[in-house]
């Protein structure tokens, strides 16, 4: 029989790189034990073991007995053993998976104690048994809420009876007989929900809170924020089993958390917050007020000079910021936790570029650390305040970003209200997990407690999502549906406005305008110049690294000269798609309307006479704004109903106009026309080259146009550099038959070299792609058509039909009309490139569909060969970016084979 894989390791076992298997906790608690870093003892039960559980219901075999000898090195390693009565070792029982998922999944402190050993663990605390019944309370609260799913409040409410009955709501006014006897009404409480009593088997404890916490990946908190976060919902977590260490020990006892550098600014310092007398779940509810990490130095210098030292080991170690969870128990500090820490969009840029200057990375390193969707964000608006708007209040600017709408004081009304299209505030005193849904449907997030390291602020910059965090002043009352501030009082659906950079907060709507990194693409700003914003000379670095790393190039899709014209100044090396049906609608449509309806060939020549000066002078204009770089032009795509009256009203017209017995004659003959035309699936019917066959001279007319643009901007010593597409082509026929006109039009304007190519949008054309290449010079994707038929979704349609119930059963994380899909619509891609490239070796290939623009797709489409990728000109720097990281990538892939 094969052996049984290895399920646990101990902390001496692993290190950093093991995050896989470990969780990225276990994993550094493993680095940091081997660092020679003060951490408890512990050991670490693998993903793989929590993977068994979850497909078949039970632990995998073997697991128990690991578990029994991991155990009992513990044991030794402390010298006391679980569920001892008199010298008891308490454990705690913590989640952790591969990638960090702050609060969504469990963890049980105090492990080990019962009726007994709560003696045992007073003696061992000098005879401090306020301290003992505390922990115990607190582990049946725990374990209640978390294995036996006992609802919390109940628990909550039990604390809040005691502290009531002492006059107080400091829970550190309890005395030992009141814990004792909240200990009593915590297992009566637990009986009643969990149907049994509150296991005194220490051993079972610990193997209940595994389950539980193995359990916990399937919590609905837990699965909304993998899909939120884009995490694979099949990793698991594993579970870290570590000695417990006590920061509820007294004044000299504490637990605290800390930021190597600030998580929202870049700024290098000391940033985190303490809690003396109180253990870590203590910081993260909220219940009593962290003071600033700084105020540890007077308080126990030694710990916190030691705890200093300890942060900048582990920023050289891992060479980024790290964030930290400690407890110093009576004058020991303990380090309980570390990771690369989270952070905001502009503290990524500006961080990465802090570590290149300590020569702690270098640049490729540096592009790796960003994003597209960080850069994405720092070019969202941000508030204008040139008219001084009074703040309301100010709190911690948490995550940045400016955001305004409505107050609301829920999850559910969050979520309630962004369904109807408001956009909404969710204010909270503080949050916990399951707000998680009402913070993703808001804009932003505006608590009255808590500071950069709370839920609210961490969940919030994890998404890059505006927060506000600890606005004191704020008196929130959630059960009213309201916040007061110095005698202004908010209610549900007032609008406010919270910029998540300062943390101010105003009401009613602050105007906004455009970010400091929309002003550097722009040209306003020079980041060579002294005292620019260290945002700025961030994003140029690094955008300039890219650049000059980037295998594909980045076009974008532009069908004015002013929109070319921006585009390039955020780096567009020419044009991938230039719609020409938006040319044709205002006061065009009625040229379009008379060339559709044509009865003779006298009226078609008529309105094709009129269109071609006013095509050639859009060309002209776009040519002029590209001038040097290439501008694909596609000849006219969408339905011919688009152009057409609708045919509900005209009949309408036609029926009111025969009531009042008028002449109805004109719009009479229009209806017929109309309904002649009408399609029952106009996406799939007369549009495209099809079109450009059927209605004699339309593309005649743009391909002159577009020849006789170039030759007049070429005349003017100009350099376009014009390419033709056809839209929707299936078969090669389709495309010769344009080809050949086009190509005498050409020649008769002497325009020059004009490239002809086609779009590939068809699963045919995809899969002819060899016959078409020999009638075509490049390739352009159409990715939005291309999903469309591949998976035969309605683009219009489905993603707000169905595609939340399919998103929820996993069968694909994301829309594949936003992010490719790689195996189905991928697949046909790969195919075209590489079947055209062998008909046709210097066929140039690019995409134009949304997904040229979105950072995952901008990536495949670089594993593939594309030659480009065109996307809206504020994608430009985010495909930019996402391209030169492509290329990294690639060469660290290549390098570590
Ligand atoms: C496409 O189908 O991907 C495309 C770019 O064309 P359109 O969106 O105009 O149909
Ligand atoms: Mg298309």
């Amino acid at each position: 029989m094969a052996a049984n894989p290895v399920y646990v390791y101990d902390f001496v076992e692993g290190n950093k790189d093991m995050a896989d298997l470990l969780g990225g906790k276990g994993a550094n608690l493993a680095e940091m034990t081997n660092l020679g870093l003060p951490v408890p003892p512990g050991f670490t039960i693998t993903t793989e073991a929590c993977r068994a559980y979850l497909t078949t219901g039970h632990e995998p075999g073997g697991l128990r007995e690991q578990v029994d000898i991991h155990l009992t090195a513990l044991e030794e390693a402390r010298g006391k053993r679980l569920g001892e009565a008199t010298d008891p070792l308490l454990v705690s029982v913590r989640s952790g998976a591969r990638y960090s998922m702050p609060g969504m999944m469990e963890t049980v402190l105090n492990v080990g104690l019962n009726d007994e050993s709560v003696a045992g663990l007073a003696m061992q605390a000098g005879g401090d048994e306020r301290f003992a019944w505390d922990s115990y309370r607190r582990l049946i609260q725990m374990f209640g809420k978390t294995v036996c799913e006992v609802p919390g409040e109940e628990f909550e409410h039990a604390l809040d009876d005691a502290k009531r009955a002492r006059g107080t709501v400091n829970d550190l006014d309890l005395d030992a007989a009141d814990l004792r006897a909240l200990v009593d009404a915590y297992k009566k409480i637990f009986a009643k929900h969990a149907g049994r009593e509150f296991p005194q088997d220490a051993r079972e404890q610990m193997d209940l809170a595994i389950r539980a916490v193995f359990d916990s990946w399937h919590a609905e908190r837990a699965v909304l924020y993998r899909r939120q976060e884009r995490i694979p919902a099949d990793l698991g977590t594993a579970v870290s089993v570590v000695a417990m260490v006590f920061g509820n020990l007294g004044p000299d006892s504490g637990t605290g958390v800390a930021f190597t550098r600030d998580p929202a600014s870049g700024t290098q310092g000391i940033y985190g917050d303490y809690l003396a007398n109180a253990q870590g779940e203590d910081v993260v509810a909220g219940i009593r007020n962290t003071i600033p990490l700084q105020e540890l130095e007077r308080l126990d210098k030694r710990s916190y000079d030691q705890l200093l030292g300890i942060m900048s080991t582990l920023e050289n170690h891992y060479r980024d910021l790290c964030d930290i969870e400690f407890t110093i128990e009576r004058g020991k500090l303990w380090m309980l936790q570390t990771r690369v820490g989270k952070r905001t969009a502009a503290a990524a840029f500006i961080i990465a570029g802090q570590l290149v200057d300590e020569g702690l990375i270098d640049l490729d390193e540096a592009i790796l650390r960003v994003n597209g969707a960080q850069l994405g964000q720092l070019m969202f608006p941000r508030f204008d305040l040139s008219d001084e708007p009074k703040p309301l209040a100010k709190g911690v600017g948490a995550s940045p970003g400016a955001a305004v709408g409505k107050a609301v004081f829920d999850a559910a009304s969050a979520i309630e209200m962004a369904k109807s299209g408001e956009a909404v505030i969710l204010v909270r005193r503080e949050t916990n997990p399951d707000d998680l849904a009402g913070m993703i449907a808001a804009q932003g997030i505006l608590t009255s407690r808590g500071g950069k390291t709370s839920h609210a602020a961490v969940v919030a910059r994890g998404m890059g999502k505006t927060c506000v965090s600890g606005a004191d002043a704020l008196e929130v009352d959630t059960r009213k549906k309201k916040f007061t501030v110095d005698g202004t009082t908010i209610v549900e659906g007032d609008v406010i406005s919270i910029d998540g950079t300062t943390g101010r907060v105003y009401v009613g709507e602050v105007p906004v305008q455009p970010s400091e990194v929309v002003r550097y693409f722009e040209g306003d700003l020079d980041a060579d110049q002294e005292g620019v914003d260290p945002l700025v000379s961030a994003v140029h670095r690094i955008m300039a690294h890219a650049d000059a790393t980037r295998r594909l190039r980045v076009r974008t899709n532009a069908d004015t000269g002013q929109d070319a014209a921006r585009a390039r100044r955020f780096g567009a090396e020419g044009i991938g798609l230039c719609r020409t049906e938006h040319m044709f609608l205002g006061e065009r449509r009625e040229l379009v309307e008379r060339l559709i309806l044509a009865r003779t060939e006298g009226e078609r020549q008529e309105a094709l006479d009129a269109l071609l000066p006013l095509q050639r002078a859009d060309f002209v204009e776009i040519f002029e704004a590209m001038d040097g770089l290439p501008v694909t032009v596609r000849l006219i795509d969408p339905p011919l109903h688009e152009f057409l009256p609708s045919l509900e009203e005209l009949a309408v017209s036609v029926a009111v106009a025969h009531e009042r017995g008028e002449n109805a004659g004109k719009a009479e003959a229009l209806l017929a026309a109309v309904r002649r035309m009408h399609e029952q699936n106009p996406m799939l019917g007369l549009r495209g080259v099809r079109l450009g066959l059927v209605i004699p001279g339309l593309f005649a007319m743009q391909v002159r146009a577009i020849a006789e643009a170039a030759a007049e901007c070429a005349a003017r010593g100009g350099s376009p550099h014009p390419e033709i597409m056809v839209p929707l082509v299936g078969a090669v026929q389709e495309l010769e038959t344009v080809r050949a006109e086009a190509e005498r039009i050409i020649a008769d304007t002497g325009a020059g070299e004009v490239s002809i190519g086609t779009m590939i949008e068809v699963p045919r054309a995809a899969l002819t792609s060899g016959q078409i290449a020999e009638a075509a010079e490049f390739f352009s994707f159409g990715t939005n058509d291309l999903t469309q038929m591949a998976w035969g979704f309605s683009r219009d349609d489905v993603e707000g039909a169905f595609f939340w119930r399919y998103i929820e059963l996993g069968i694909f994380g994301i829309s594949p009309f936003e992010s490719i899909d790689r195996d189905g619509v991928g697949r046909l891609v790969r195919i075209a490139v590489d079947e055209g490239r062998v008909a046709r070796p210097d066929l140039k290939v690019g995409v134009c569909g949304e997904h040229g623009g979105d950072p995952e797709s901008v990536h495949f489409f670089h594993e593939v060969g594309l030659d480009y990728v065109s996307c809206s000109p504020f994608r430009v720097p985010i495909a930019r970016l996402e391209a030169g990281r492509a290329s990294v990538e690639t060469a660290v892939a290549s390098d570590s084979r």
